[in-house]
């Protein structure tokens, strides 16, 4: 079954909040991206509209709903699968939109914004959480989370998601980035990592 819905949670690790001078949210806070953003890492070349002004990485683990949820639906029940994704940004045109008070879509919608690993299976929450997930770009880690630190955890955010929104089968979710978010140049080279060990990797073209 095809993606259907693209949910991104912003702020949701503190010490990303901070490193971007935002304030921390009091709920979640949620934007979308379309699904034309979507690209599996596969070693290739991905294209990115530099032109367009500095592009910031962010890491995030995503996760995959396999059912529709239902109040009181455990979020162990609703996930079937986890990727490690790219939630790539324009941070220039970001911070002209949010000067503006407009929403944040061109700066985080456009054409392979959105990268994914491979899908991994999914072991439980308890089971995720005593793992990182990782960002090496050009052989240096750059970027590494663990869901134990996020502001809103994932039950949180599917039931928020859930209610306000709807979820079901085929909807993912980026569930936040780290701190350690910084713009990329062509010819980077991308390696997505779970548990240590590489799940995708890219190269930015323009
Ligand atoms: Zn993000």
């Amino acid at each position: 079954m095809p993606i259907k819905n693209i949910y991104c949670v912003g702020r949701n690790y503190i010490l990303h909040a901070k490193e971007l001078n935002n304030p921390v949210p009091e709920s979640p806070f949620l934007f979308t991206k379309p699904t034309h953003a979507l690209v599996e890492s596969q070693g290739q070349t991905i294209v990115m509209p530099q032109e367009r002004g500095s592009i910031h990485y962010e890491v995030e683990l995503v996760i995959h709903i396999g059912e529709k949820y239902e109040p009181g639906k455990e979020a162990d029940e609703l996930i079937d699968k986890i990727a490690i994704g790219i939630d790539f940004t324009l941070r220039d045109v970001q911070g002209e939109l949010k000067k503006k008070g407009l929403p944040w879509l061109l700066a985080k919608g456009f054409p392979n914004a959105a990268v994914l690993s491979s899908w991994l299976p999914f072991e439980g929450l308890e089971s995720i959480a005593r793992y990182d997930f990782a960002l090496e770009k050009n052989g240096e880690e750059v970027q590494r989370g663990n869901i134990k630190d996020m502001l809103f955890d994932i039950p949180t955010l599917i039931e928020f998601c859930g209610k306000n929104l709807g979820l079901a089968e085929g909807d993912i979710i980026f569930t936040g980035t780290p701190a350690g978010v910084g713009p990329i140049s062509k010819g980077d080279h991308f390696i997505l990592k779970w548990k240590d060990e590489k799940v995708g990797d890219f190269f930015i073209g323009s």
